[in-house]
Protein backbone atom coordinates (compact mmCIF):
# COMPACT_ATOMS: atom_id res chain seq x y z
CA UNK A 1 0.00 0.00 0.00
CA UNK A 2 1.31 3.84 -0.37
CA UNK A 3 2.68 5.20 2.09
CA UNK A 4 1.47 8.87 3.45
CA UNK A 5 4.42 11.05 4.49
CA UNK A 6 2.94 14.61 6.05
CA UNK A 7 5.49 17.60 6.05
CA UNK A 8 4.62 20.30 8.44
CA UNK A 9 5.64 23.50 7.57
CA UNK A 10 5.76 25.07 4.36
CA UNK A 11 9.29 27.26 4.85
CA UNK A 12 12.55 27.26 3.38
CA UNK A 13 13.26 23.86 4.72
CA UNK A 14 9.89 21.79 4.26
CA UNK A 15 9.71 22.99 0.65
CA UNK A 16 12.49 21.73 -0.83
CA UNK A 17 11.60 18.36 1.57
CA UNK A 18 8.14 18.72 0.09
CA UNK A 19 9.36 18.83 -3.53
CA UNK A 20 11.84 16.21 -3.18
CA UNK A 21 9.15 13.60 -1.51
CA UNK A 22 7.34 14.17 -4.39
CA UNK A 23 9.79 13.76 -6.85
CA UNK A 24 10.79 10.40 -5.04
CA UNK A 25 7.26 9.04 -6.15
CA UNK A 26 7.16 6.37 -3.31
CA UNK A 27 4.31 8.02 -1.20
CA UNK A 28 1.50 10.66 -1.27
CA UNK A 29 2.88 13.70 0.43
CA UNK A 30 0.63 16.28 2.41
CA UNK A 31 2.15 19.40 3.14
CA UNK A 32 0.86 21.53 6.11
CA UNK A 33 1.23 25.11 6.35
CA UNK A 34 -0.40 27.12 9.45
CA UNK A 35 -0.46 30.64 7.50
CA UNK A 36 -2.06 31.75 4.60
CA UNK A 37 -0.71 30.81 0.60
CA UNK A 38 -1.30 34.35 -0.76
CA UNK A 39 -0.74 32.73 -4.44
CA UNK A 40 1.54 32.99 -7.15
CA UNK A 41 2.36 35.92 -7.90
CA UNK A 42 3.12 36.82 -4.61
CA UNK A 43 1.73 40.02 -3.07
CA UNK A 44 3.67 43.41 -3.69
CA UNK A 45 4.25 43.36 -0.28
CA UNK A 46 6.34 40.08 -0.29
CA UNK A 47 8.13 40.59 -3.48
CA UNK A 48 9.24 44.95 -2.81
CA UNK A 49 9.07 45.27 1.32
CA UNK A 50 11.05 44.08 3.65
CA UNK A 51 8.73 44.69 6.41
CA UNK A 52 6.60 41.43 7.95
CA UNK A 53 3.10 42.31 8.34
CA UNK A 54 1.68 41.41 11.95
CA UNK A 55 -0.65 38.69 10.07
CA UNK A 56 1.86 36.73 8.54
CA UNK A 57 4.26 36.67 11.47
CA UNK A 58 3.49 34.64 14.51
CA UNK A 59 4.22 36.87 17.14
CA UNK A 60 6.68 35.34 19.38
CA UNK A 61 9.26 37.72 21.74
CA UNK A 62 12.48 37.03 23.36
CA UNK A 63 11.32 36.08 26.59
CA UNK A 64 14.12 38.11 28.64
CA UNK A 65 13.91 41.26 26.45
CA UNK A 66 10.49 41.48 25.49
CA UNK A 67 11.58 42.93 22.36
CA UNK A 68 9.85 40.79 19.40
CA UNK A 69 11.08 38.12 17.22
CA UNK A 70 10.04 38.09 13.32
CA UNK A 71 9.00 34.43 11.94
CA UNK A 72 7.22 34.39 9.06
CA UNK A 73 3.28 32.13 9.49
CA UNK A 74 2.68 31.84 5.71
CA UNK A 75 3.94 29.47 2.69
CA UNK A 76 7.24 30.53 2.42
CA UNK A 77 8.26 30.59 5.86
CA UNK A 78 11.04 33.25 6.54
CA UNK A 79 11.87 33.35 3.26
CA UNK A 80 8.72 35.22 2.46
CA UNK A 81 9.37 37.77 5.39
CA UNK A 82 13.41 37.77 5.42
CA UNK A 83 16.30 40.23 3.21
CA UNK A 84 16.96 37.87 0.82
CA UNK A 85 20.31 37.59 1.44
CA UNK A 86 21.72 34.55 0.01
CA UNK A 87 24.97 33.82 1.81
CA UNK A 88 26.29 30.54 2.32
CA UNK A 89 28.49 29.04 4.94
CA UNK A 90 32.43 28.39 5.07
CA UNK A 91 33.67 24.53 4.51
CA UNK A 92 34.38 24.38 7.98
CA UNK A 93 30.85 25.92 9.31
CA UNK A 94 30.01 22.28 8.32
CA UNK A 95 33.10 20.05 8.98
CA UNK A 96 32.71 21.10 12.20
CA UNK A 97 29.64 19.54 13.10
CA UNK A 98 31.41 16.00 12.70
CA UNK A 99 28.84 14.31 11.34
CA UNK A 100 29.46 11.61 8.93
CA UNK A 101 27.07 12.86 5.69
CA UNK A 102 27.14 16.31 6.26
CA UNK A 103 30.32 17.62 5.95
CA UNK A 104 30.94 20.54 3.55
CA UNK A 105 31.89 17.77 0.37
CA UNK A 106 28.56 16.24 1.27
CA UNK A 107 26.28 19.35 1.23
CA UNK A 108 27.73 20.92 -1.65
CA UNK A 109 26.05 19.25 -4.27
CA UNK A 110 22.78 20.36 -2.40
CA UNK A 111 23.69 23.76 -2.19
CA UNK A 112 24.79 23.72 -5.70
CA UNK A 113 21.44 21.82 -6.91
CA UNK A 114 19.12 24.37 -5.35
CA UNK A 115 20.53 27.78 -7.09
CA UNK A 116 20.77 29.13 -10.63
CA UNK A 117 23.90 31.73 -9.76
CA UNK A 118 23.55 34.46 -13.06
CA UNK A 119 27.23 35.44 -12.23
CA UNK A 120 28.99 32.27 -11.53
CA UNK A 121 26.97 29.17 -12.26
CA UNK A 122 29.06 28.20 -14.32
CA UNK A 123 32.33 27.14 -12.11
CA UNK A 124 32.34 24.13 -10.39
CA UNK A 125 31.36 25.68 -7.08
CA UNK A 126 28.26 26.69 -8.56
CA UNK A 127 24.83 25.61 -9.95
CA UNK A 128 22.86 26.98 -12.92
CA UNK A 129 19.53 25.07 -12.72
CA UNK A 130 18.10 25.48 -9.46
CA UNK A 131 14.86 27.06 -8.65
CA UNK A 132 16.66 30.05 -6.47
CA UNK A 133 18.30 32.75 -8.56
CA UNK A 134 21.19 34.31 -6.89
CA UNK A 135 22.97 37.47 -8.34
CA UNK A 136 24.71 40.64 -7.12
CA UNK A 137 23.46 43.94 -7.19
CA UNK A 138 25.61 46.65 -8.40
CA UNK A 139 26.60 49.03 -6.25
CA UNK A 140 25.74 52.19 -5.57
CA UNK A 141 28.31 55.00 -4.12
CA UNK A 142 27.65 54.25 -0.10
CA UNK A 143 28.35 50.71 -1.45
CA UNK A 144 31.47 52.24 -3.22
CA UNK A 145 32.78 54.19 -0.35
CA UNK A 146 32.28 51.77 2.38
CA UNK A 147 33.88 48.93 0.05
CA UNK A 148 37.00 51.72 -0.54
CA UNK A 149 37.40 51.98 3.26
CA UNK A 150 37.57 48.38 3.57
CA UNK A 151 40.13 47.75 1.48
CA UNK A 152 41.99 50.44 2.98
CA UNK A 153 41.63 48.78 5.93
CA UNK A 154 43.20 46.16 4.28
CA UNK A 155 40.15 43.45 3.94
CA UNK A 156 40.82 41.67 0.55
CA UNK A 157 38.55 42.54 -2.36
CA UNK A 158 36.16 38.90 -2.73
CA UNK A 159 35.04 38.46 -6.24
CA UNK A 160 32.04 35.86 -5.21
CA UNK A 161 30.78 35.99 -1.56
CA UNK A 162 29.86 32.51 -1.96
CA UNK A 163 32.94 31.00 -2.99
CA UNK A 164 33.88 28.19 -0.17
CA UNK A 165 36.46 29.92 2.46
CA UNK A 166 35.74 33.13 1.10
CA UNK A 167 36.41 36.25 3.38
CA UNK A 168 36.29 39.95 2.84
CA UNK A 169 34.54 42.95 0.95
CA UNK A 170 32.18 42.15 -1.79
CA UNK A 171 28.83 41.88 -3.23
CA UNK A 172 25.91 40.39 -1.57
CA UNK A 173 24.64 37.49 -3.31
CA UNK A 174 20.80 37.80 -3.36
CA UNK A 175 17.91 35.86 -4.29
CA UNK A 176 16.67 38.85 -6.09
CA UNK A 177 15.41 39.58 -9.61
CA UNK A 178 13.78 41.72 -11.47
CA UNK A 179 14.07 44.79 -9.15
CA UNK A 180 12.17 42.43 -6.63
CA UNK A 181 13.25 42.18 -3.16
CA UNK A 182 12.71 38.13 -2.64
CA UNK A 183 12.25 35.88 -5.69
CA UNK A 184 12.58 32.17 -5.31
CA UNK A 185 10.11 29.43 -3.37
CA UNK A 186 7.23 31.41 -4.46
CA UNK A 187 7.62 31.34 -8.37
CA UNK A 188 9.72 27.83 -8.66
CA UNK A 189 8.70 25.83 -5.85
CA UNK A 190 5.06 26.62 -4.56
CA UNK A 191 3.11 26.24 -7.96
CA UNK A 192 3.87 22.99 -8.40
CA UNK A 193 3.47 22.13 -5.04
CA UNK A 194 -0.11 23.47 -4.37
CA UNK A 195 -1.44 20.25 -5.05
CA UNK A 196 0.06 18.83 -1.91
CA UNK A 197 -0.51 21.96 -0.03
CA UNK A 198 -2.97 22.41 2.95
CA UNK A 199 -2.70 26.46 4.10
CA UNK A 200 -4.24 27.41 6.63
CA UNK A 201 -3.68 24.23 8.50
CA UNK A 202 -1.87 24.18 11.83
CA UNK A 203 -0.42 21.14 13.87
CA UNK A 204 -1.40 21.42 17.08
CA UNK A 205 -0.15 18.06 18.43
CA UNK A 206 1.84 14.79 16.66
CA UNK A 207 -0.44 11.44 17.48
CA UNK A 208 1.25 8.37 18.68
CA UNK A 209 0.51 4.75 19.05
CA UNK A 210 3.06 4.11 21.77
CA UNK A 211 6.29 5.80 20.62
CA UNK A 212 5.48 5.47 17.08
CA UNK A 213 4.04 8.58 15.26
CA UNK A 214 0.76 7.63 13.49
CA UNK A 215 -0.45 10.99 12.73
CA UNK A 216 -1.10 14.82 13.13
CA UNK A 217 -4.32 16.64 15.07
CA UNK A 218 -4.42 19.56 13.06
CA UNK A 219 -6.89 22.80 13.35
CA UNK A 220 -9.01 21.50 10.64
CA UNK A 221 -9.28 17.65 11.78
CA UNK A 222 -7.37 14.10 12.16
CA UNK A 223 -4.59 13.46 9.19
CA UNK A 224 -3.02 9.74 9.35
CA UNK A 225 0.05 9.53 8.47
CA UNK A 226 2.75 6.40 7.85
CA UNK A 227 5.41 9.03 8.47
CA UNK A 228 5.93 13.14 9.97
CA UNK A 229 8.79 15.31 8.70
CA UNK A 230 8.93 18.51 11.06
CA UNK A 231 9.74 21.32 9.28
CA UNK A 232 8.44 24.07 11.54
CA UNK A 233 11.51 26.34 11.96
CA UNK A 234 13.36 26.95 14.78
CA UNK A 235 10.93 27.40 17.60
CA UNK A 236 7.79 25.86 16.20
CA UNK A 237 9.33 22.45 15.83
CA UNK A 238 10.13 22.15 19.05
CA UNK A 239 7.10 23.76 20.32
CA UNK A 240 5.31 21.55 18.59
CA UNK A 241 7.55 18.03 19.55
CA UNK A 242 7.16 19.55 23.30
CA UNK A 243 3.22 19.84 23.13
CA UNK A 244 3.55 16.35 21.80
CA UNK A 245 5.05 14.66 24.43
CA UNK A 246 8.87 13.96 23.00
CA UNK A 247 10.74 17.25 25.50
CA UNK A 248 12.18 17.29 29.22
CA UNK A 249 10.30 15.30 31.13
CA UNK A 250 10.24 17.99 34.23
CA UNK A 251 9.33 20.56 31.71
CA UNK A 252 6.59 18.39 30.29
CA UNK A 253 5.07 16.81 33.62
CA UNK A 254 4.66 20.47 35.25
CA UNK A 255 2.83 22.03 32.01
CA UNK A 256 0.08 18.27 32.38
CA UNK A 257 1.94 16.90 28.84
CA UNK A 258 1.49 13.09 29.10
CA UNK A 259 5.21 11.89 28.02
CA UNK A 260 5.98 10.24 24.64
CA UNK A 261 10.19 10.79 25.03
CA UNK A 262 12.43 12.20 27.63
CA UNK A 263 14.43 14.26 25.24
CA UNK A 264 16.32 16.84 27.49
CA UNK A 265 17.64 18.14 24.12
CA UNK A 266 14.60 19.42 22.65
CA UNK A 267 14.44 23.07 23.26
CA UNK A 268 17.65 22.91 24.25
CA UNK A 269 21.11 24.59 21.91
CA UNK A 270 18.85 27.98 20.98
CA UNK A 271 21.69 29.21 18.79
CA UNK A 272 21.21 33.03 16.55
CA UNK A 273 23.28 35.87 15.33
CA UNK A 274 23.16 38.91 17.46
CA UNK A 275 22.61 41.66 15.52
CA UNK A 276 22.17 45.99 15.29
CA UNK A 277 22.10 48.79 13.31
CA UNK A 278 23.30 51.83 13.53
CA UNK A 279 20.71 54.50 11.50
CA UNK A 280 22.58 57.15 9.68
CA UNK A 281 21.54 59.21 6.72
CA UNK A 282 24.05 59.30 3.45
CA UNK A 283 24.94 62.58 2.59
CA UNK A 284 23.83 62.57 -1.15
CA UNK A 285 19.79 61.24 -0.51
CA UNK A 286 19.69 59.77 -3.61
CA UNK A 287 22.72 57.53 -3.01
CA UNK A 288 21.29 54.97 -1.27
CA UNK A 289 18.34 54.58 -3.86
CA UNK A 290 20.17 53.46 -6.50
CA UNK A 291 19.85 49.81 -5.92
CA UNK A 292 16.97 47.97 -4.05
CA UNK A 293 18.51 46.45 -0.59
CA UNK A 294 21.80 44.80 -0.52
CA UNK A 295 24.49 45.90 -2.03
CA UNK A 296 27.93 45.72 -0.64
CA UNK A 297 29.06 42.99 2.50
CA UNK A 298 32.02 42.84 4.56
CA UNK A 299 32.51 39.35 6.21
CA UNK A 300 35.58 38.69 8.12
CA UNK A 301 37.40 37.03 11.65
CA UNK A 302 37.04 39.11 14.38
CA UNK A 303 38.60 36.94 16.80
CA UNK A 304 40.62 34.14 15.55
CA UNK A 305 39.93 32.30 18.54
CA UNK A 306 37.26 30.06 16.83
CA UNK A 307 37.25 31.60 13.62
CA UNK A 308 34.96 33.97 15.05
CA UNK A 309 33.14 35.83 11.68
CA UNK A 310 31.10 38.97 11.51
CA UNK A 311 29.48 41.18 8.74
CA UNK A 312 29.79 44.77 8.71
CA UNK A 313 27.37 46.52 5.69
CA UNK A 314 25.27 49.62 4.84
CA UNK A 315 22.01 48.45 4.30
CA UNK A 316 19.12 50.83 2.75
CA UNK A 317 16.41 51.48 5.00
CA UNK A 318 13.73 52.38 3.18
CA UNK A 319 12.52 48.97 2.06
CA UNK A 320 12.44 47.99 5.77
CA UNK A 321 10.24 50.72 6.50
CA UNK A 322 7.72 51.35 3.61
CA UNK A 323 7.40 55.31 3.75
CA UNK A 324 10.20 56.57 5.90
CA UNK A 325 13.15 58.91 4.69
CA UNK A 326 15.29 57.45 1.37
CA UNK A 327 18.34 58.59 2.72
CA UNK A 328 18.43 56.61 5.87
CA UNK A 329 20.56 54.00 5.66
CA UNK A 330 21.37 51.16 8.36
CA UNK A 331 25.24 50.50 9.00
CA UNK A 332 24.60 46.29 9.96
CA UNK A 333 26.16 44.59 12.42
CA UNK A 334 26.25 40.71 13.06
CA UNK A 335 28.14 38.41 14.70
CA UNK A 336 28.07 35.31 12.86
CA UNK A 337 29.94 32.94 15.17
CA UNK A 338 28.37 33.10 18.77
CA UNK A 339 28.82 30.81 21.68
CA UNK A 340 26.01 31.53 24.00
CA UNK A 341 22.88 29.21 23.84
CA UNK A 342 19.07 30.33 24.63
CA UNK A 343 16.36 28.10 24.40
CA UNK A 344 12.63 27.43 23.52
CA UNK A 345 11.02 26.32 26.29
CA UNK A 346 6.92 25.07 27.33
CA UNK A 347 5.98 26.93 30.02
CA UNK A 348 3.69 25.50 32.75
CA UNK A 349 0.82 27.24 31.00
CA UNK A 350 1.74 25.49 28.55
CA UNK A 351 2.84 28.52 26.16
CA UNK A 352 6.17 28.47 24.61
CA UNK A 353 8.88 30.81 25.48
CA UNK A 354 11.78 31.78 24.03
CA UNK A 355 14.64 32.97 25.56
CA UNK A 356 17.56 34.28 22.89
CA UNK A 357 19.98 35.10 25.59
CA UNK A 358 21.95 37.27 23.02
CA UNK A 359 25.68 37.93 24.10
CA UNK A 360 25.60 35.58 27.41
CA UNK A 361 28.96 34.48 27.19
CA UNK A 362 32.00 37.00 27.48
CA UNK A 363 33.42 36.03 24.45
CA UNK A 364 30.55 36.88 22.31
CA UNK A 365 30.28 40.34 23.71
CA UNK A 366 34.11 41.03 23.85
CA UNK A 367 33.37 40.07 19.68
CA UNK A 368 30.75 42.52 19.21
CA UNK A 369 32.37 45.18 21.16
CA UNK A 370 35.23 45.16 18.97
CA UNK A 371 32.93 44.98 15.59
CA UNK A 372 31.47 48.38 17.23
CA UNK A 373 34.83 49.72 17.30
CA UNK A 374 35.07 48.79 13.73
CA UNK A 375 31.69 49.98 12.67
CA UNK A 376 32.29 53.45 14.62
CA UNK A 377 35.91 53.44 12.59
CA UNK A 378 34.19 53.26 9.37
CA UNK A 379 31.80 55.58 10.12
CA UNK A 380 34.45 58.33 11.28
CA UNK A 381 36.41 57.25 7.95
CA UNK A 382 32.54 57.70 5.81
CA UNK A 383 31.72 61.27 7.49
CA UNK A 384 31.02 62.70 4.04
CA UNK A 385 29.06 59.55 3.05
CA UNK A 386 27.28 58.51 6.39
CA UNK A 387 25.82 61.42 8.62
CA UNK A 388 25.91 60.23 12.03
CA UNK A 389 22.56 61.61 14.24
CA UNK A 390 23.33 63.39 17.12
CA UNK A 391 24.41 61.59 20.34
CA UNK A 392 24.34 58.00 18.59
CA UNK A 393 23.72 54.78 21.47
CA UNK A 394 26.34 53.28 20.02
CA UNK A 395 28.52 56.02 21.67
CA UNK A 396 27.57 54.73 24.39
CA UNK A 397 28.20 51.16 24.94
CA UNK A 398 26.20 50.37 28.17
CA UNK A 399 23.08 51.17 25.55
CA UNK A 400 23.79 48.40 23.31
CA UNK A 401 21.46 45.94 24.99
CA UNK A 402 18.16 48.01 24.17
CA UNK A 403 19.50 47.72 20.48
CA UNK A 404 20.56 44.09 20.13
CA UNK A 405 18.31 42.48 17.68
CA UNK A 406 17.80 39.18 16.19
CA UNK A 407 19.73 38.36 12.42
CA UNK A 408 16.64 36.27 12.26
CA UNK A 409 18.86 33.31 12.06
CA UNK A 410 17.63 31.15 15.03
CA UNK A 411 19.11 27.03 14.70
CA UNK A 412 19.62 24.31 16.93
CA UNK A 413 16.80 23.33 18.70
CA UNK A 414 16.40 20.14 17.45
CA UNK A 415 20.04 19.75 17.02
CA UNK A 416 21.52 16.55 15.15
CA UNK A 417 24.18 14.11 16.62
CA UNK A 418 25.17 10.51 17.40
CA UNK A 419 25.76 11.20 21.05
CA UNK A 420 23.03 10.24 23.08
CA UNK A 421 21.45 13.93 23.88
CA UNK A 422 21.15 14.37 20.10
CA UNK A 423 17.67 14.61 19.15
CA UNK A 424 18.02 13.70 15.67
CA UNK A 425 20.25 10.95 14.31
CA UNK A 426 22.35 11.89 11.02
CA UNK A 427 19.14 10.89 8.93
CA UNK A 428 17.24 12.90 10.57
CA UNK A 429 14.74 10.72 12.17
CA UNK A 430 13.59 11.46 15.95
CA UNK A 431 15.70 9.49 18.43
CA UNK A 432 13.55 7.59 21.10
CA UNK A 433 10.54 6.80 18.49
CA UNK A 434 10.24 5.71 15.03
CA UNK A 435 7.84 7.64 12.16
CA UNK A 436 8.94 11.15 13.22
CA UNK A 437 12.01 13.28 11.68
CA UNK A 438 12.77 16.61 11.52
CA UNK A 439 14.11 18.54 8.46
CA UNK A 440 14.80 22.75 9.31
CA UNK A 441 16.94 24.49 10.89
CA UNK A 442 16.60 23.41 14.30
CA UNK A 443 18.72 19.93 13.25
CA UNK A 444 21.78 22.68 12.75
CA UNK A 445 24.08 21.66 16.05
CA UNK A 446 26.10 24.87 15.11
CA UNK A 447 25.40 27.36 13.05
CA UNK A 448 26.73 28.33 10.07
CA UNK A 449 28.89 31.77 9.55
CA UNK A 450 26.14 33.15 7.31
CA UNK A 451 22.50 33.71 7.18
CA UNK A 452 20.62 30.85 7.31
CA UNK A 453 17.98 30.49 4.51
CA UNK A 454 20.38 28.42 2.17
CA UNK A 455 21.38 25.84 4.54
CA UNK A 456 18.00 25.23 5.71
CA UNK A 457 16.57 24.99 2.02
CA UNK A 458 20.01 22.94 2.10
CA UNK A 459 18.41 20.70 4.65
CA UNK A 460 15.03 20.20 3.33
CA UNK A 461 16.26 18.99 0.17
CA UNK A 462 18.63 16.61 2.07
CA UNK A 463 16.01 15.65 4.18
CA UNK A 464 14.00 14.11 1.07
CA UNK A 465 16.63 12.05 0.12
CA UNK A 466 17.38 10.80 4.02
CA UNK A 467 13.30 10.05 5.10
CA UNK A 468 12.27 6.98 4.83
CA UNK A 469 8.76 5.59 5.91
CA UNK A 470 9.13 1.84 7.89
C1 LIG B 1 13.21 38.84 9.65
C2 LIG B 1 14.10 37.74 9.13
C3 LIG B 1 15.09 38.05 8.20
C4 LIG B 1 15.92 37.05 7.71
N1 LIG B 1 16.81 37.36 6.71
C5 LIG B 1 17.50 36.37 6.11
C6 LIG B 1 18.28 36.63 4.96
O1 LIG B 1 18.29 37.74 4.44
N2 LIG B 1 19.00 35.60 4.43
C7 LIG B 1 18.98 34.34 4.97
O2 LIG B 1 19.69 33.46 4.48
N3 LIG B 1 18.22 34.07 6.06
C8 LIG B 1 17.44 35.03 6.60
N4 LIG B 1 16.61 34.74 7.63
C9 LIG B 1 16.59 33.35 8.14
C10 LIG B 1 15.93 32.33 7.21
O3 LIG B 1 14.81 32.88 6.54
C11 LIG B 1 15.56 31.11 8.04
O4 LIG B 1 16.74 30.57 8.61
C12 LIG B 1 14.88 30.00 7.25
O5 LIG B 1 13.72 30.46 6.59
C13 LIG B 1 14.53 28.86 8.20
O6 LIG B 1 13.91 27.85 7.47
P1 LIG B 1 12.95 26.82 8.17
O7 LIG B 1 12.37 25.98 7.09
O8 LIG B 1 13.66 26.15 9.29
O9 LIG B 1 11.78 27.68 8.85
P2 LIG B 1 10.77 28.70 8.22
O10 LIG B 1 11.27 29.25 6.93
O11 LIG B 1 10.44 29.65 9.31
O12 LIG B 1 9.49 27.84 7.88
C14 LIG B 1 8.68 27.23 8.86
C15 LIG B 1 7.26 27.14 8.31
O13 LIG B 1 6.50 26.27 9.12
C16 LIG B 1 5.23 26.84 9.35
N5 LIG B 1 4.74 26.28 10.62
C17 LIG B 1 5.28 26.47 11.84
N6 LIG B 1 4.59 25.79 12.76
C18 LIG B 1 3.59 25.16 12.11
C19 LIG B 1 2.54 24.32 12.54
N7 LIG B 1 2.40 23.98 13.84
N8 LIG B 1 1.68 23.83 11.60
C20 LIG B 1 1.83 24.16 10.29
N9 LIG B 1 2.82 24.98 9.84
C21 LIG B 1 3.68 25.47 10.75
C22 LIG B 1 5.53 28.33 9.42
O14 LIG B 1 4.37 29.11 9.27
C23 LIG B 1 6.53 28.47 8.30
O15 LIG B 1 5.90 28.66 7.06
C24 LIG B 1 15.77 35.71 8.16
C25 LIG B 1 14.78 35.41 9.09
C26 LIG B 1 13.95 36.40 9.57
C27 LIG B 1 12.87 36.04 10.56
Amino acid sequence: MRKTIVVIGSGAAGLFCADGLVARGDADVILLEAGDDPGTPPPDWMRRDLATPADVDWGHVDADTGRPLLRGRVTGGCTSTNSAAALRGQPWCFDEWGIEGWRWNDVAPYFRALETDAQFGDRPAHGNSGPIPITRLSFGPVDTAFADWAGEQGHAWVEDQNAPGALGVGHWPTNTIDGAVRYGVHEALLPRLRQYLRAGTTAQRLLFDGTRCVGVETSTGVIDADHVVVCAGSVETPALLLRSGIGPAADLAAAGVPLVHDAPGVGANLQDHPWTVLQVRAADPAAPGLRPVNGVLLRYEILADDRVEVHLYPHQAKPYLPGEDAAEVFLGLGLMRAVSRGSVRLAADGSTEVHLNHLGDPQDAKAFDLLLDDAQAALDALGDVLIEPENPWWRDRERLPDHLESYGHLVGTCRMGTDPGAVVDPALAVVGVTGLSVADASIMPVSPRANTMLASMMIGLRGAALVLPE
